[in-house]
C-alpha cells in the first residue's frame, strides 16, 4: 500500500510541474523531445520492471515529445485544454476505478450520469425528456445516432432492423452536406451507407446548406445537419430545413460537436434558432466544454430510439432504459458524465456562456489584427473558428510552418475552395487576451519576413 500511494504521489507531483511549465513550453516538441521517443524502443520484457521506473520513463522521455495542448496557444483542430475542476474530478474516477454500465455496477456514476444528463439538456436548452449516452467522442456518439435512426425511420416503415437485419432492408435515403465532418460519412460507412448512395445537399458561399437546393426528402430519410463547420464554424439554417424535414417525416440528426455550445451563450445563440426540433444530435465535451479526453454525448429526442438501438441487457446484466451501458456503444466503460457533471457544476450556466462568448470574442479579435497585418480571413468568424491565408499557396504555407517551427503556437492547415490556408481555432479555457496578441504579433512578423525575404532575392 505504501508503495503504491508513493508511486501516485509522484504522478501527482510529476503532472503538477508538468502544468506548472504548460503555459510557458514549446507548443509543437523540438527535434531533441521527438529524438528523446527512442527510449521507447525497448523488447516486450519477460520480467516485468518497476512501476517506479515506468512512470519516470514516460515523464522522462514522454513529457518533451507532447504537444502543449493543454497550454494557452495551441490554435490546431478544435482543442481545448482540460477545465481543473474536470481534471481533478477524473483522478478521483481513476481512483474509484468504476465500470459505469448501469446502477448496480456504480450507484455513484448512474446518479452523477442522470444529473449530468438533465443539466446538459437545459444548458443546451434541447428536450428535457431527451436520453443522453455519454460516450468517447462525437464520433462513436454520432454513429450511435445514427443507428437509432436508421432503427427507427425502419420500423415506421413497418421494418424491424434488429430481427430482419440488414441484407433485405428498405431503402434508407441519407442527406449529407457538402460540407459534412469525415467522422460523420465514416459512421454513415460502419452502418452500411456507401458513398454513391449518399445525397450531397449543396452549400452557399459561407458553408450552409443552400435551403433551395436541398434534395426532397421523405419519410425514409436521414438529414444530417452540422452546428459549427470544422473550418468556419458557419451553421445550417435549422429553423427552415428541419421544418421541410418535419414536413416529410423525415429524422433530423445534427453533428454539433463544438457548434452546439453556440446555444449556451446569448449572442450566439440565434445560429442554432430551431435547433432543438430535430431529432438526435452529438456534441464533444473534450472539444469546446474542455473537458479531458474522451468524452461526448449523443442526445436523442426519443429516449427509446436510442435505448432500442444500444441495449445491451443480458440474463446477468439488466439495466434500466436509461442505464450507459443502454445509451452507448460501451458496455464496460468510465463515467464520462462526471467530467461534463463538474464543469457544468464549476462554471454554471454563466460560466459556460462566458467561455463561449469570450472565444468568439477572442476569434474576431484574431481576425481583426490578421486581417491588419496583411493576411486574408476567408470566414465571416461567426464562432471561434478563422480561416486564414496569405497572397498565395507558398506564402500561405511559409507562414504555417515557420510558426510551428517557432514552438510559440500551432495551428493545422486545411484547403477552402481549392486554396491553401490555416485555421486557427480559439478553445481552450487558458488562452489569454495577451497570449491572441502574442499570436498577431508573431504571425505579422513572420509574414513581414517573408516579404522582405522576397524583396531581398
Ligand atoms: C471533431 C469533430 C467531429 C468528430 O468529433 P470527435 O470527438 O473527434 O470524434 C465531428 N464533427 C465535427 C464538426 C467536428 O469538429
Amino acid at each position: 500500500m505504501a508503495t503504491e500511494l508513493a508511486l501516485y504521489a509522484d504522478a501527482a507531483r510529476r503532472g503538477a510541474a508538468y502544468l506548472e511549465g504548460v503555459s510557458g513550453r514549446r507548443v509543437f516538441p523540438d527535434q531533441q523531445g521527438l529524438d528523446g521517443l527512442r527510449a521507447f524502443d525497448e523488447g516486450l520484457p519477460a520480467f516485468g520492471l518497476s512501476p517506479e521506473s515506468t512512470l519516470a520513463l514516460l515523464d522522462e522521455s514522454g513529457s518533451p515529445a507532447t504537444v502543449a495542448t493543454n497550454g494557452p496557444r495551441y490554435f490546431g483542430f478544435v482543442v481545448g485544454a482540460a477545465l481543473p475542476a474536470a481534471a481533478a474530478a477524473e483522478r478521483l474516477m481513476l481512483a474509484w476505478d468504476q465500470g459505469a454500465a448501469l446502477h448496480v455496477a456504480s450507484p455513484v456514476s448512474a446518479r452523477i450520469e442522470a444529473v449530468a444528463s438533465s443539466w446538459l439538456l437545459e444548458v443546451l436548452d434541447l428536450p428535457r425528456s431527451s436520453a443522453v449516452g455519454f460516450g468517447t467522442s462525437s464520433t462513436a456518439c454520432g454513429l450511435t445516432c445514427l443507428a437509432a435512426a436508421r432503427r427507427s425511420v425502419l420500423l415506421k416503415a413497418g421494418f424491424d432492423l434488429d430481427v430482419l437485419g440488414i441484407a433485405q432492408c428498405p431503402e434508407v435515403k441519407v442527406v449529407v452536406s457538402e460540407k459534412v465532418h469525415v467522422t460523420v460519412l465514416k459512421a454513415l460507412r460502419i452502418l452500411g451507407f456507401g458513398r454513391s448512395q449518399l445525397l450531397i445537399a449543396p452549400v452557399d458561399g459561407e458553408g450552409r446548406i443552400d435551403l433551395d437546393r436541398l434534395p426532397p426528402l421523405d419519410a425514409t430519410t436521414i438529414l444530417c445537419l452540422q452546428a459549427g463547420e470544422v473550418n468556419t464554424g458557419e451553421f445550417d439554417p435549422f429553423g427552415p430545413l428541419i421544418a421541410r424535414a418535419r414536413e416529410a417525416g423525415a429524422w433530423v440528426h445534427v453533428d454539433g460537436a463544438f457548434g452546439l455550445w453556440a446555444r449556451a451563450s446569448a449572442t450566439r445563440r440565434a445560429l442554432t434558432e430551431g435547433i432543438d426540433l430535430a431529432d438526435s444530435w452529438t456534441v464533444d465535451g473534450h472539444k469546446w466544454l474542455n473537458t479531458p479526453y474522451d468524452c461526448a454525448m449523443a442526445i436523442c429526442r426519443d429516449p427509446e430510439a436510442l435505448a432500442g438501438a444500444m441495449n445491451s441487457d443480458a440474463a446477468y446484466a439488466v439495466g434500466s432504459a436509461d442505464a450507459q451501458k443502454n445509451l452507448t456503444l460501451e458496455f464496460s466503460r468510465r463515467a464520462r458524465g462526471i467530467p461534463v457533471w463538474a464543469v457544468l457544476r464549476s462554471l454554471g450556466t454563466v460560466g459556460v456562456a462566458e467561455l463561449v462568448d469570450r472565444h468568439c470574442r477572442q476569434a474576431l479579435r484574431l481576425a481583426g489584427g490578421l486581417r491588419a497585418a496583411g493576411f486574408e480571413v476567408v470566414n465571416r468568424v461567426v464562432l471561434n473558428q478563422l480561416v486564414v491565408r496569405a497572397a498565395d499557396d507558398a506564402q500561405t504555407n511559409a507562414v504555417r510552418i515557420a510558426a510551428e517551427r517557432s514552438g510559440e503556437l500551432w495551428f493545422g492547415s486545411t484547403s477552402w475552395n481549392g486554396r491553401a490556408a490555416f485555421r486557427l481555432s480559439v478553445s481552450s479555457w487558458r488562452t489569454t487576451d495577451g497570449d491572441i496578441e502574442r499570436a498577431i504579433e508573431l504571425l505579422a512578423k513572420l509574414l513581414g519576413e517573408l516579404h522582405s525575404h522576397h524583396t531581398a532575392v
